[in-house]
């Protein structure tokens, strides 16, 4: 079996996000890999039953979107992959995940085992739905439980 060729990073910005990133650079540089990053903005409005979107919400998503993009580029650069694609993408994190990584050939998608919704030792809630409906395989690394707390 060959080593992977197409790295995804999940990022959520949360305190954990420089272990994992760290990780994913290491793993992409033992493998001789591609890594690209992937922040997902979810959505703000319930737009799916045709409910008003307020103008401002879509103007927030935007902002956070463009802010989102910023961060994404600043990590890329400060783990010193000033190239590495960036995906910013609205919509539900799971699903959105699992798109990139299928349109753009990914081969492992790493995310931390846990984040924003981490609860003690469980696997977070995005880890465990990712793994699940994964084209590929997917690294959960373990987040370091007495760091940051
Ligand atoms: P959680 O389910 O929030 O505990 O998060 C577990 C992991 O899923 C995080 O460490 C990230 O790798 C990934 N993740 C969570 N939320 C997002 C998001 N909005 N965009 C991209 N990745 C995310």
């Amino acid at each position: 079996m060959g080593g992977y060729t197409h790295l995804l990073l999940a990022v959520d910005f949360t305190d954990e996000t420089g272990q994992v990133a760290e990780r994913a650079k290491q793993l992409a540089k033992a493998f001789d890999s591609a890594l690209s990053f992937i922040h997902v903005v979810e959505f703000l409005h319930m737009d799916l039953a045709n409910e008003l979107v307020l103008p401002q919400d879509v103007e927030l998503e935007e902002q956070m979107v463009a802010s989102a993009r910023r961060k994404l580029q600043d990590l890329a650069q400060r783990l010193g992959m000033p190239d590495a694609p960036c995906w910013v993408e609205l919509g539900a994190t799971k699903q959105e995940i699992l798109r990139v990584a299928a349109e753009q050939g990914i081969d492992l998608i790493v995310v931390g085992s846990h984040g924003r919704h981490g609860i003690q030792r469980l696997l977070g809630s995005t880890a465990n739905a990712v793994l699940h409906g994964a084209p590929c395989d997917v690294l959960a690394v373990r987040i370091a439980e007495d760091e940051g707390s």
